[in-house]
């Protein structure tokens, strides 16, 4: 499942940081937090698509 590429609220891109925050904080067992902040997504606007998106395919997984 992709990621917007661009932040809804600023249009800061998001998207090209997905697959690394998905490797270390989804299948890996980094904390997310840690992960955004060394990838350099610090505003809570676009963190937040991150962290939601997660959520999201947690929520979607199984009915896949
Ligand atoms: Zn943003």
């Amino acid at each position: 499942m992709m990621i917007p590429v661009r932040c809804f609220t600023c249009g800061n891109v998001v998207g090209e940081h997905w697959d690394e925050f998905k490797a270390r904080a989804r299948e890996g067992d980094e904390n997310p937090a840690k992960v955004l902040d060394e990838l350099g997504v610090e505003r809570h606007c676009c963190r937040r698509m991150m962290v939601s998106h997660k959520d999201l395919v947690d929520v979607v997984a199984p009915y896949q």
